[in-house]
């Protein structure tokens, strides 16, 4: 433990700034500022004391620069007025304050997810699901063929009606190597149209039917950035990659206002329970910022709420075109700098460089080729083969362009990479963009880094760059072992999910889930960043840890997860730590983090989620 007299300092002054605070702004970061001064011109400066409430006899855990743990932390007009210990605490109750004994329980910043995707999330809680699970064949059409009878039952058996089925994982299907095909859907008792989509989001199959009402022909060309899977004769067998799913997911009806509503709701419902306090959706909509905005004005807007729009320069469009569209959509919904209560923000871009890695897609963009079986099933004989993956979705000199128009307009790239090729040309083009003048000032975010060139370790942290990583897959697991390890060959394999040796190099690495590829479990994934081993009940091929590189420091998987997803939020002079003047957004866990074996992280559960000072969760083992 630190000593907390700083902390009961800065307290003070700020509470009384704050009853001072005529048009005055508060003696803090200036994003402060947007603090409602105390209207009432009597209330002496003792009475301003009084929090609302107080935590104590906890394990405060502040993620402040020394990473200290406190006693007590309290609460005031939704923001923390003191972090320290019981007896400093108990200065500031007054009648009407709420003490809460946390009886030795863990309080820490609230969890920010620096990549996600609400809607699709949500909206898939509420379909035909395959739940993630690797699955034979014969349970994959067994699966499909339960929701299209129950369809039937529910009167919604229409032959024109497609069945959208999610969360299928795509790179487990048993046994490794198996493919599916529109062949795989035809099998099934039904007249009506199918599509799967891939938890990954980067590929859906489609069944005969499928294939003709999209009209997709032996004739019909790849689109940019995207793939149609065909056979030996040229025939589309109804996988579609990456852009190229567009020409079936343009026909689904959008969702209606009523479903995109029961979407962000059931999604922030799975955040507050998980902790989740501040999100940044990684490739939004305006339907999904509507729905937000109708829960915020119902007061049912659960977690700050940042937005990235996609630029995307198909079909002739350029940097200028993509990004006026992006700060139309800015204006219409961001509500302006961080304030108590949640609310939306758009300030980010989002640009696809590649795909993924894995097999069956190998879109991800790579340094090296992938490597392809030669011999035969019994007798493999793998050899790098010719393809290092596609051309990045960006070229280097339209990324610069874009990069350059987005820092002038203030919004900050957020980068799909998953290929070490992909991470290299990203890295690339902010190496220029630093050059420029408007480029020194933004925050560039490079969302999965699957696969990154030693090299390039450092440059993170040279040129100021965010790696965004998803923890839970630094795990053995069908889509890291079967679909991903012969096909890197052994040296680069042991290059895959990079997290220490990125943070090693200096780097200030965040977490961003990329909910819904997996299910929503921020504390499984936390596990994985320390262990890189999967769940004891995976089986026995995936027991053991993923490659021989060490896992994350406790401490570094939770500051990425709040502090540094923060500042890729610009949010961080006011949430991601505990500290005096800064936003009561905070979590009380029903175990410490520290002191469990590193197995039992995954089964944390949270008690209390608060949000500028308000519970927006909490469970009935809270009391
Ligand atoms: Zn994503």
């Amino acid at each position: 433990m630190t000593r907390p007299g700083s902390f009961a300092v800065l307290a003070l002054a700020l509470a009384l700034t704050l009853a001072h605070a005529a048009p005055a702004a508060p003696a803090a970061p200036a994003t402060i500022a947007a603090a409602k001064p105390v209207a009432t011109p009597l209330v002496s400066p003792i009475s301003t004391l009084v929090a609302d409430t107080i935590y104590r006899n906890g394990y405060i855990y502040t993620v402040d620069a020394n990473d200290s743990v406190q006693q007590a932390l309290a609460v005031r007009g939704g923001r923390i007025v003191y972090v320290g210990d019981d007896a400093g605490a108990a200065r500031l109750q007054g009648r009407r304050t709420t003490v809460i004994d946390l009886g030795g329980k863990m309080l820490m910043p609230g969890l920010v997810d620096g990549h996600l995707h609400p809607q699709s999330g949500g909206s898939r809680l509420l379909n035909c699901s395959l739940d993630y699970l690797p699955l034979t064949v014969a349970q994959f059409q067994q699966r499909i063929q339960a929701c299209l009878d129950s369809d039937v039952r529910l009167g919604k058996g229409d032959p024109q009606r497609w069945l959208v089925v999610v969360n299928w994982f795509q790179q487990g299907m048993l046994p490794d190597g198996v493919t599916t095909s529109a062949a795989t859907l035809d099998a099934l008792k039904t007249d009506r149209p199918i599509l799967v989509r891939s938890s990954f989001g980067h590929s859906l199959q489609l069944n005969s039917k499928g294939i003709a009402v999209a009209g997709i022909t032996v004739a019909t060309p790849d689109p940019a950035g995207g793939k149609i899977a065909r056979d030996a004769g040229g025939q589309a067998t109804g996988l579609l990659e990456d852009a190229a799913q567009d020409l079936a997911m343009n026909l689904l009806p959008p969702l209606t206002v009523a479903e995109n509503l029961a979407a962000s709701a059931k999604a922030l419902e799975a955040m507050r329970r998980q902790g989740i306090t501040s999100f940044l959706d990684a490739y939004t909509d305006p339907e999904t910022m509507t729905a937000f905005t109708t829960l915020q004005r119902q007061g049912k807007l659960t977690a700050r709420a940042h937005f990235a729009v996609l630029i995307d320069l198909d079909k002739g469009n350029t940097p200028q075109r993509a990004v006026a569209e992006l700060l139309k959509q800015k204006k219409q919904f961001d509500q302006g700098p961080t304030r108590v209560a949640p609310s939306l923000q758009v300030r980010h871009a989002k640009l696809f460089m590649d795909g993924v890695i894995s097999a069956p897609a190998f879109t991800g963009a790579m340094l090296a080729p992938y490597w392809v079986n030669k011999g035969t099933e019994q007798q493999p004989d793998w050899q790098p083969g010719s393809s290092n993956g596609p051309a990045t979705y960006f070229s280097q000199a339209a990324l610069r362009s874009t990069l350059d128009v987005l820092a002038r307009a203030g919004i900050d790239p957020h980068l799909h990479v998953d290929g070490d090729r992909a991470v290299r040309e990203a890295l690339d083009a902010v190496a220029w963009l630093r050059g420029t003048p408007a480029g020194k000032q933004v925050r560039p975010a490079l969302a999965h880094d699957e696969i990154v060139d030693p090299a390039d370790y450092p440059r993170f942290a040279q040129l100021d760059v965010t790696p965004v990583l998803s923890f839970q897959w630094a795990k053995p697991a069908p889509d890291t072992l079967g679909a991903l390890k012969p096909y890197m060959g052994p040296q680069r394999y042991r290059l895959v999910q990079p997290q220490s040796a990125l943070l090693d190099a200096g780097a200030r690495i965040a977490y961003g889930s990329d909910w819904p590829v997996d299910p929503l479990d921020q504390w499984f994934a936390l596990k994985v960043g320390v262990t890189r081993t999967a769940a004891p009940d995976a089986g026995a091929e995936y027991a053991g840890r993923l490659g021989d590189t060490p896992g994350l420091p406790r401490a570094a998987v939770l500051r990425a997860i709040t502090l540094n997803a923060a500042y890729t939020l610009r949010q961080e002079r006011l949430t991601g730590s505990l500290e005096a003047g800064k936003l009561a957004d905070l979590i009380v866990l029903d175990r410490n983090f520290f002191t469990i074996p590193a197995e039992d992280i995954a089964n944390i559960k949270v008690l209390q989620t608060v949000v500028g000072g308000k519970v927006v969760y909490q469970s009935p083992a809270m009391r």
